[in-house]
């Protein structure tokens, strides 16, 4: 048998078979059955949905020898095999584009007149209608005042808004829709299937995608797959269409995530190299990036038009992201989608914003800033003068608050007052008495550790990265003491300098309050989160908070901070400069 398309293959023949346009199919099928069949449709639409197929069903369908049993046409009587070898007198396919002037539509006009021969209707399908130039409009608005009996005409157009109003209000219009991405996938699949093509889900979905929303497209685009190859692979589509691996996009949003320019760059030039084209990287990566976004704020992938086995990757990828951060990775793509157009050097352009994105750290969540700073204004309208989180604490009260978020009239929350040095907290000391906002042991926070770590990262990138290094910690009461390598003094440093902002990310992501102190872990066989129950004074060079330098020798009493800038500002000024983390120069 002759090769043949597989979009003229798989012509749907019954209405039932027209894919994602049921509410048009239905509406004729009902007309058909209670015989109501209007003189005139329009089937407007986006082109290979099915406007043409459609018209061919209804057109076998009236003239079916068939017609009083089923509203579907039988595809075996004479007049149904004449409509689709295309050799019936019955029905006529004109193509306004090339048919467009007021003589062809005369003519029309004159074979119009005659009475159908063999069926009980003529019909006349008219493709591309709003070609026809406005005096051919006129002279089709004529016959269609009084059309002869037995004449139904059909138009269909991609371009509705061509079409004169008084031909519009002669017609009963069916608007065709895009296809969903699923369904023109899950229609691949049946195709596949049944021609005995092997063809993974993953691949007829990027087929799916790239057709935006026309079938006809993806059957052709599935027809070229398979002349390049009998296995319909993700691998095969990407190479036939030139489109970027998804494993890219991932890739490039997780580096993008992790602050990390040269690993963008390698992931550009990894795709030029493979002859993959700048521009549909952007375009894919755009689309990669709104999946995370929908994904992110419907808090699950189930609605996503992708292969199941992405699903689970998408949820995964954005556990870790924020909204703020997805759109506006999203609001940059499509600037440059649109500046990529006029540039001279795409490539450099992709390169630049890429590492630019990278570079613009995490957004801070305006929202819990705001929090944030309404409790502070709180505490310090009811708590005194002294405001509750300082960066430099007075000497009396060298231990900072646990949290900013209690307000000051309700009991404050337990406060260490054993004196300057009492930060080393031997384990003979009362604890503090335990809330129900604590956690059991050392083991439970290690669980939320990475989303502390992303959490304080939002607002302290580098004290963020540092965090992560923690080799232990003890949990003495509310006192959570962290342990570095001594080889990592600095970012020990870095981390005890950011102690309130620890805090607030162990209380945002865990709900426990919790104060912070460093300290360098000599013992380097220690156990990487162990339990707490060691004396923590057992540990030299403690570190707790700013005015701490990591050199402190262990017993020595805490000196007076230094006054630093700032010191002296009203209590409501340090809150907001606190608050955000700023810092005065
Ligand atoms: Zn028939």
């Amino acid at each position: 048998m002759a090769y043949q398309v597989t979009a003229r293959k798989w012509r749907p023949q019954r209405f039932h078979e027209v894919v994602g346009q049921e509410h048009i199919t239905t509406t004729l099928t009902n007309a058909l059955q209670s015989g109501r069949v209007a003189q005139c449709y329009l089937l407007t639409g986006p082109r290979g949905v099915g406007k043409t197929t459609t018209a061919r069903i209804l057109a076998k369908a009236l003239n079916c020898a068939q017609r009083l049993e089923s509203p579907d046409p039988c595809g075996e009587c004479p007049s149904c095999r004449a409509i689709t070898e295309g050799t019936s007198m019955d029905v006529l396919e004109i193509d306004g584009a090339s048919n467009n002037s007021v003589d062809d539509v005369r003519e029309l006009r004159e074979i119009v007149r005659y009475i159908p021969t063999e069926g009980s209707s003529k019909i006349y399908i008219i493709d591309e209608v709003h070609m026809l130039s406005p005096s051919a409009f006129n002279a089709l608005l004529k016959t269609l005042e009084e059309p002869p009996e037995r004449v139904v005409f059909v138009f269909a157009t991609t371009e509705v808004q061509e079409v004169p109003d008084t031909i519009l209000s002669r017609c009963q219009r069916f608007n065709f829709r895009r296809i969903p991405t699923s369904l023109i996938a899950s229609h691949l699949e049946k195709i596949t299937t049944e021609e005995g093509i092997a063809a993974d889900q993953e691949a007829l979905y990027l087929l799916a995608h790239r057709a935006d929303g026309a079938l006809r497209d993806a059957e052709s685009l599935l027809d070229q797959v398979v002349s390049f190859s009998d296995n319909v692979s993700a691998q095969t589509v990407g190479d036939v269409l030139g489109l970027v691996d998804r494993g890219v996009f991932f890739d490039t949003a997780c580096a993008i995530a992790e602050g990390d320019g040269a690993r963008l760059l390698d992931l550009v030039g990894a795709v030029v190299d493979e002859g993959g084209d700048i521009e549909e990287f952007v375009r894919g990566f755009l689309e990669h990036v709104s999946h995370m976004l929908f994904t992110r704020v419907q808090g699950s992938a189930a609605k996503l038009e992708v292969a199941d086995t992405e699903r689970t990757r998408y949820e995964e990828s954005v556990v870790d992201t924020a909204e703020e951060d997805l759109l506006r990775i999203v609001q940059t793509l499509m600037e440059l989608e649109a500046d990529l157009k006029r540039s001279l050097q795409p490539r450099f352009r992709v390169e630049l914003t890429l590492v630019r994105l990278a570079h613009m750290g995490r957004a801070v969540d305006l929202g819990r800033l705001l929090t944030r700073l309404a409790a502070l204004e709180a505490a310090v309208a009811g708590g005194g003068s002294r405001p509750v989180s300082s960066h430099k604490p007075a000497a009396a009260a060298p231990l900072p608050v646990a949290s900013v978020q209690v307000p000051a009239t309700t009991p404050p929350p337990p406060q260490r007052e054993d004196g300057p040095g009492g930060e080393l907290a031997p384990s003979g000391d009362v604890p503090p008495p335990a809330t129900a906002t604590q956690p059991v042991d050392t083991a439970e926070l290690r669980t939320h550790w990475s989303r502390v770590t992303t959490q304080l990262r939002v607002t302290q990138p580098t004290a963020g990265n540092f965090l992560e290094e923690v080799t232990r910690m003890e949990l003495d009461g509310v006192m959570l003491t962290l342990f570095f390598a001594p080889q990592n003094r600095f970012g020990m440093g870095l981390v005890a300098k950011a102690h309130d902002a620890v805090s607030t990310a162990i209380e945002q992501t865990t709900g426990y309050q919790l104060r912070i102190r460093c300290s360098l872990d000599n013992d380097s066989g220690g156990s990487g989160g162990g339990s707490g129950g060691e004396p923590a004074a057992d540990r030299p060079q403690p570190v707790a908070g700013p005015d701490r330098v990591p050199s402190d020798p262990p017993t020595s009493p805490a000196p007076a901070p230094d006054k630093g800038p700032g010191d002296d500002l009203a209590p409501p000024v340090r809150a907001v400069i606190d608050a955000i983390d700023g810092e005065l120069v």
